[in-house]
């Protein structure tokens, strides 16, 4: 994935500042979902502080950047959209891991028959459970 992170920010319809800038350049296109706390850790210093860092991670969710990652903490984390993937998750030592399997088109199909909804739009996907690491010990 290319990193035109000025291009994808007027692609959405937002100013191109310094501050988003930055906070973007933290992402990588791997595989790895981060909170505010941890960008905050990476920028410090650069003075931006946390609540700009959560405003900033918030408007890029709603404008289709970023996508959050629920990996059942306390805190978001986020990951860039572009990069359509799901997540396997260690629920004991908390590792994660990408994966590019997406057959939710059946699903789908299923949970929307006899239901309200017309359409599905977007899905995320995670998957709960123990690394060999912690199954062995
Ligand atoms: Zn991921
Ligand atoms: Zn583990
Ligand atoms: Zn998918």
């Amino acid at each position: 994935m290319s990193k035109d992170f000025p291009g994808l920010l007027k692609e959405k319809g937002l100013k191109n500042t310094p501050t988003r800038r930055a906070i973007l350049d933290v992402f990588s296109a791997d595989c790895k979902p981060i909170n505010a706390e941890y960008i905050h850790e990476k920028l410090k210093k650069s003075d931006i502080n946390l609540v700009t860092i959560y405003r900033t991670l918030e408007s890029f969710e709603e404008a289709g950047i970023l996508k959050r990652v629920s990996l059942n903490k306390a805190s978001s984390y986020y990951e860039l959209a572009a990069n359509h993937h799901h997540h396997l998750i260690c629920t004991n030592c908390g590792t994660v891991e990408g994966f590019k399997e997406c057959d939710i088109g059946d699903v789908s199909r299923k949970a929307l028959k006899d239901s309200k909804f017309q359409t599905v739009s977007g899905h995320s996907l995670e998957l709960f459970g123990k690394c060999k690491k912690c199954a062995k010990a």
